[in-house]
């Protein structure tokens, strides 16, 4: 127990430098933690928002471990805390982003920032969930995001992504005030987006609905 956890370097515009040493990171975690099952749509823990974290202390820590294991069994590249069933504002995640450079962290309390009208360009990619599993549909979103939230100690950080990890930061985000992707969808699509995933078999273990 007591590992030194050393606060992630920040860059010069105060943002996490959250590129260094990703394997290390992830693995150490990851190693350390047991694996749990993705609870899925449905499911009212996904769909209420979770509560704020106000204790920074080991039984936090070990919930971060076993994220990491579960985002790794699931083959996922962000997880939220609901999608392990546990009711607290916390995700992790594990993205490339439009350079293909990784990204590997944990934001607690995440608020997204508001962008400007400037920075606000749409992109419209495909987007997946662990939650909504088997499924995909395309959902336009801005390809820059940045939030504020803290770390596992409890300390402000800022992170901030482009492309694949922007809609990252945004998605789990969503999470924790529990929305789905399937929930900014239209009607159709999110019919067709249901039907996916009631036609596919998961490769991971799920939850199952009551
Ligand atoms: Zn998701």
């Amino acid at each position: 127990m007591a590992e030194q956890q050393t606060a992630l370097r920040v860059d010069d515009e105060g943002f996490v430098i959250d590129t260094e040493d990703c394997e290390e990171r992830e693995a150490a975690h990851r190693e350390r933690g047991t694996s749990r099952p993705i609870t899925v749509v449905g499911n009212p823990v996904l769909h209420k928002e979770c509560e704020d974290v106000t204790e920074f202390g080991e039984e936090l820590a070990r919930l971060v471990d076993d994220m990491f294991a579960s985002q790794r069994t699931a083959e996922g590249v962000g997880l939220a805390a609901n999608q392990i069933g546990v009711d607290l504002k916390v995700f992790v995640y594990d993205c490339p982003d439009d350079e293909g450079v990784r990204h590997t962290g944990v934001v607690c309390n995440p608020v997204l920032d508001e962008l400007a009208p400037e920075l606000r360009v749409l992109d419209d990619s495909n987007e997946g969930c662990l939650s909504v599993p088997t499924a995909y549909a395309s959902l336009a979103r801005p390809d820059y995001a940045s939030v504020r939230g803290q770390d596992v100690q409890g300390n402000p950080i800022r992170v901030r992504g482009t492309g694949y990890f922007a809609r990252c930061l945004q998605h789990e985000t969503d999470h924790l005030y529990g929305y789905l992707y399937i929930d900014r969808l239209s009607k159709r699509e999110r019919k067709d987006a249901l039907k996916q995933m009631a036609e596919g078999t998961p490769r991971y273990p799920v939850v199952a609905n009551d």
